[in-house]
C-alpha cells in the first residue's frame, strides 16, 4: 500500500527513540504547533525534556508502540532497532508508520540494504555474506573475489563502526569471524576512498522531494568526527549524489527523511555505504546553516506540511561531535565554557551521562566563502580533545 496525505490533519506525532535526535525536533515542533510523544527506555533520555508526554519503553517494545499509536496521528523514528515484525499488525490495523515498516526492515538488515541498492541500480562496494555455518574453506572462497584488505560488518545492529572490522589477510579472517561468533556477516570490499560524502533528502506522501546539500564527513576509529558542509565536489559528483538521493526515496516511496553515507572513490565514482531512515549526525549542521532543519523537515514530511527549502544560509559551516573524553565530568563543563567562545558557533550538548566515546554533543560554526573549513574544524577539536 503506497501511503497517501492524509486527509486528516496530523497533531499529534509519536517518536520511537528519545535520544538526541528526538530531543532537537522539540523546537520545530513547537513552532508547527505540534505534540510530540516518545517511546523510549530512560527517564532521562534527552528527548524526555522536550516530549508533552512519554512512554518509558524499549524501542522495541510492541505493547507500548500499540499504546503511542492510541495517542498519535502518525508515527516516525528517532532509532531504527526495532521489531518490524512485531509492530505489522499495527500497520495492519490502520496505525500510520512514517516511513513505512518496509523501509525500516530493509535498513534493520545490511544484506537487504546491499541488495535494494543492487534492485535499484544503485552504485555500492562489491559485497557477499556470511550465514554461519560456513565451514573455513568455504569463508576463504567467499572473501577470495574481494581480495584484502576487506571489511567485515554484522548484518544487523551495528552503529558507529561497532560490528565493522577491516581485515588484511585470511589468518585475520578466520580469527574476525570467530570474534564476531560467527554470525551473520557482510563482507565487503574495502575502498580506498578519497572522501566520505553524505546528503539527507526529505520525501512527503505527496511525492515532493527536499534535498539539502552534499557534505564530507570524515570519521575517526570510524566515528563521525566532523562534518563539512558543503562538500567541494565537482558537479558530476554532485549529479551522482542527486541521482541517487532521488532514486532512493523515490523507488522506496518513503515517506520522511534519510540520510545518505556514501564512498567517493579515487576515479570520482560515488559508491552507496549505509542509508538511515531518520535524521542522521550528518544534518546536524541543517540546524544552524540551513534554511530549514533536518529535524523540521522530518517533522514537515510525516505531517504532511510543505517541506522547507534546504539551501544554506551561510557560505560554508563546520559540525563537530563531542564525544566523551577520558577525563572527568568537570573537564567537560570547563571544555564546553571555552567552546561557548567560539564566534558564529552555536553549542548543543544533549546532557547524557559522560561516557569516553558516547556522543554527548556537537557544535556548529558559520563561516564565510573564504574560510578554510578544516582549519575551523581543528580549532574546535584542538579546545575539546586537546592538541591534536
Ligand atoms: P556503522 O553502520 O557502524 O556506522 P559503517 O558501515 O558506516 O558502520 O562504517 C563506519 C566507517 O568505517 C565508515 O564511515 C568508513 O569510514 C569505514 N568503512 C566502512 N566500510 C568501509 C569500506 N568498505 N571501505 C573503507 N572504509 C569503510
Amino acid at each position: 500500500m503506497t501511503d497517501q496525505a492524509n486527509p486528516k490533519a496530523i497533531q499529534r506525532v509519536g517518536i520511537i527513540g528519545g535520544g538526541q535526535l528526538a530531543w532537537m525536533m522539540g523546537p520545530a515542533a513547537q513552532s508547527l504547533g505540534l505534540d510530540l510523544v516518545v517511546q523510549t527506555p530512560g527517564k532521562d533520555d534527552p528527548a524526555v525534556a522536550i516530549a508533552q508526554s512519554t512512554l518509558l519503553a524499549a524501542v522495541d517494545d510492541i505493547a507500548a508502540t500499540q499504546a503511542l499509536a492510541a495517542q498519535c496521528d502518525v508515527i516516525t523514528f528517532e532509532n531504527e532497532f526495532i521489531d518490524c515484525e512485531g509492530l505489522q499488525p499495527l500497520a495492519d490495523q490502520g496505525t500510520i508508520f512514517r516511513p513505512g515498516l518496509e523501509v525500516l526492515a530493509l535498513v534493520l538488515d545490511k544484506r537487504h540494504q546491499r541488495e535494494c541498492f543492487d534492485r535499484l541500480g544503485l552504485p555500492n562496494p562489491r559485497y557477499t555474506f556470511l550465514e554461519g555455518d560456513e565451514s573455513d574453506a568455504e569463508l576463504g572462497a567467499k572473501a577470495d573475489p574481494l581480495g584484502f584488505p576487506l571489511v567485515m560488518k554484522t548484518r544487523r545492529l551495528g552503529y558507529d563502526g561497532y560490528g565493522t572490522a577491516v581485515v588484511n589477510d585470511s589468518t585475520q579472517l578466520t580469527a574476525t569471524w570467530k570474534a564476531f561468533d560467527r554470525t551473520p556477516v557482510l563482507l565487503e570490499e574495502f575502498v580506498p576512498f578519497k572522501q566520505e560524502l553524505a546528503v539527507m533528502v526529505a520525501r512527503s506522501a505527496r511525492g515532493e522531494i527536499a534535498l539539502y546539500p552534499t557534505v564530507e564527513t570524515q570519521q575517526v576509529d570510524q566515528i563521525c568526527r566532523r562534518v563539512l558542509a558543503p562538500a567541494q565536489v565537482n558537479a558530476a559528483v554532485a549529479t551522482q549524489m542527486e541521482r541517487i538521493a532521488r532514486t532512493l526515496v523515490e523507488q522506496l516511496q518513503l515517506v520522511g527523511i534519510v540520510g545518505i553515507e556514501c564512498f567517493l572513490t579515487p576515479d570520482d565514482r560515488v559508491l552507496i555505504n549505509e542509508i538511515a531512515p531518520r535524521t542522521h549526525n550528518s544534518g546536524h549542521y541543517s540546524l544552524d546553516a540551513c534554511a530549514t532543519s533536518q529535524f523540521e523537515q522530518q517533522l514537515r514530511a510525516v505531517c504532511d506540511r510543505p517541506l522547507g527549502p534546504t539551501h544554506l544560509t551561510c557560505p560554508q559551516a563546520v559540525m563537530v561531535n563531542l564525544l566523551g573524553l577520558d577525563q572527568p565530568d568537570e573537564a567537560h563543563h570547563r571544555q564546553l565554557a571555552a567552546l561557548g567562545q567560539l564566534p558564529q558557533a552555536t553549542l548543543y550538548w544533549y546532557r547524557k551521562a559522560i561516557r569516553p566515546g558516547r556522543k554527548l554533543g556537537h557544535i556548529t560554526q558559520g563561516l564565510g566563502a573564504g574560510a578554510d573549513p578544516r582549519a575551523a574544524a581543528a580549532a574546535i577539536e584542538a579546545i575539546w580533545y586537546g592538541q591534536l
